[in-house]
């Protein structure tokens, strides 16, 4: 996902002065940025500060001082100082205004994406809670436990909230765009959404968004929806379980089938296939009893076999998904038959 922001695209920005300013230091702090431009510098005396070789002067004696927790500098051998804008307006020689916007830029390069999404799913795991027609519609779902709700960080996308949020943490509304959390009205982009984070390494990759109205199709944000879901947990696993949804994923997990991952829709990417082929294992396929996910399975237990894969079909009843299946009243018993009498 992260290759698909396009850093090197800059925007400038209308700062409304004084409060931007403001947002602009919290994004980016004078130590930052002087690590960015390569200050080599070493702890003072003082915990906070930090002293270096002076960017303004010439000089051979570490005079340049940075105190990180005010986020000012000052230097002994030339005598100035002041803060990051005042620091860019000497070393670059520059006016305030065009300071301002050079400092715009740089700080929407220096950004990381996966701090924002991460941001952004803490956020919709907060208002879990707080809406009855999450909670109703998980249930609906078949989706119970509270313990494994918070261990996959469900979450909740009221809509009309986020921005509001993430821009008072000094994020802009061009970056909150250019991730999908805002559409291109400015708005936020998941509207009464069941939100499940796709992590990878830990690291929030991506935000799968379920309506919780009927006539709705999932989304992701724009990007890679990375690799399988749950992978690092099942990788060791001789034998896996793969699912298409990912409320399928949930209700396998609740019933005590740790061993199951996630392709989030029937076509592998390149990246999920190799995850799946990466050593020796058998995979029960457990698509949608429908024709386009025996399709799908089918056409998938032949690619893996081919890399030397065992593969079983899991053949629910007719019409019927993992979700479904758990829904209506089948249970870990019923399953575990389905698994054993899965065929080649
Ligand atoms: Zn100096």
């Amino acid at each position: 996902m992260l290759a698909a922001f396009s850093y090197v695209r800059l925007q400038r920005e209308n700062c409304a002065v004084g409060e931007d300013l403001e947002k602009l230091k919290q994004r980016l702090s004078l130590l930052d940025y002087l690590r960015q431009q390569n200050w080599v510098a070493r702890p003072a005396a003082n915990g906070s500060e930090f002293v270096g070789l002076c960017p303004l002067h010439p000089e051979t004696r570490a005079s340049f001082y940075v105190n990180a927790r005010k986020n000012l500098f000052y230097c002994h051998g030339c005598g100035q100082g002041g803060d990051l804008l005042r620091f860019v307006q000497l070393s670059r020689h520059l006016s305030f205004r065009e300071s301002l916007a050079y400092l715009d830029q740089q700080s929407a390069l220096t950004v990381d994406p996966v701090a924002v999404l991460e941001q952004a799913a803490t956020f919709y795991q907060q208002q879990l809670d707080r809406y009855l027609e999450a909670l109703r519609y998980l249930e609906q779902r078949g989706l119970r436990d509270l313990a494994l709700i918070k261990e996959l960080r469900i979450g909740y996308a009221p809509g009309g909230s986020l921005r509001r949020h993430l821009t008072a943490q000094g994020y802009s509304c061009d970056l909150l765009q250019r991730l999908g959390l805002l559409n291109p009205q400015g708005c936020d982009a998941f509207y009464r959404r069941v939100i499940f984070p796709c992590c990878r390494g830990g690291r929030v990759v991506n935000l799968y968004g379920r309506s919780t109205g009927v006539s709705f199709a999932h989304r992701f944000l724009p990007g890679s929806k990375g690799g399988l879901y749950g992978w690092e947990q099942v990788q060791q696993c001789p034998e896996v379980i793969l699912v298409e949804g990912l409320f399928d994923y949930a209700v396998l997990w609740q019933a005590g089938f740790r061993h199951v991952t996630c392709s989030l829709g029937t076509h592998l990417n390149a990246d999920q296939f190799r995850q799946l082929c990466d050593r020796p294992r058998t995979v029960y396929l457990t698509f949608d009893v429908d024709g386009s996910g025996q399709q799908a399975s089918q056409q998938l237990a032949h690619r893996l076999r081919t890399q030397g894969i065992v593969t079983r079909r899991v053949l629910l009843p007719d019409g019927h998904d993992p979700n479904s299946f758990f829904v209506q009243g089948g249970d870990a018993r019923q399953f575990h038959s389905l698994l054993e009498a899965a065929q080649p």
